[in-house]
This record gives structure tokens, sequence and C-alpha cells, in this order.
């Protein structure tokens, strides 16, 4: 479990991630100091992140098994890991952008 400092109030405390609905299938990703109660957003999520993130599991399943054995098709599954990492981070950014207005 990650530990991190309160901006606020300067506290040391454990990530506990909770989850908000904010509209459709967008969801807010947060945590809470638990001295001061300030909230800090981790990140947000859809259906479709969360589906980016799923292949993601399955090539990092597919590339621990070629890892040390087949060095090109491990190099071809790192390639499609990030490629599917750099579309989670756009669409997180335009999510993140799209709750400043909902
Ligand atoms: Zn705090």
């Amino acid at each position: 479990m990650r530990r991190v400092h309160c901006d606020k109030c300067n506290k040391e405390f454990k990530i506990r991630i909770r989850t908000q609905k904010i509209k459709d299938d967008i969801e807010r990703v947060y945590f809470i100091c638990p001295k001061c109660k300030k909230e800090y957003t981790a990140y947000y999520t859809n259906d479709k992140i969360k589906d980016l993130q799923e292949q993601i599991r399955i090539l990092r399943g597919e590339y621990n098994k070629l890892r040390g054995k087949d060095f090109k098709n491990g190099y071809k599954k790192l390639q499609e890991i990030t490629k599917l990492q750099n579309k989670i981070e756009k669409e997180m950014d335009i999510l993140k952008r799209l709750a400043f207005y909902i």
C-alpha cells in the first residue's frame, strides 16, 4: 500500500482508494486524508480505460512468459503495452478536462 503526505495538514497516511460515479460510465478515483478530510483525485476512468487496462494485463502476462526466451516477440509485446498506456493517458486527460464541466 502506498503512503503519501497530505499537502494540507502534512499527515502521512496509507491511500485507501475510493470511486465515485460522475456521469454515465465515468468514475472518479480518489482518496481522502483521514485527518483533515481533504480529497485527492487520483484519476478519472471509464469503460474504455478499464477495457484498455484489461488488455494491458493480458499482454503483461504474455510478455512475462516470453521474457528472457524470445527477445523479438517480447519486444513487440512491450511496444503494444506502451501504445495502450499512451492511449489510456490521453483518454484520462480528456476525462479530466471533461469532468471539470460536469
Ligand atoms: Zn490532511
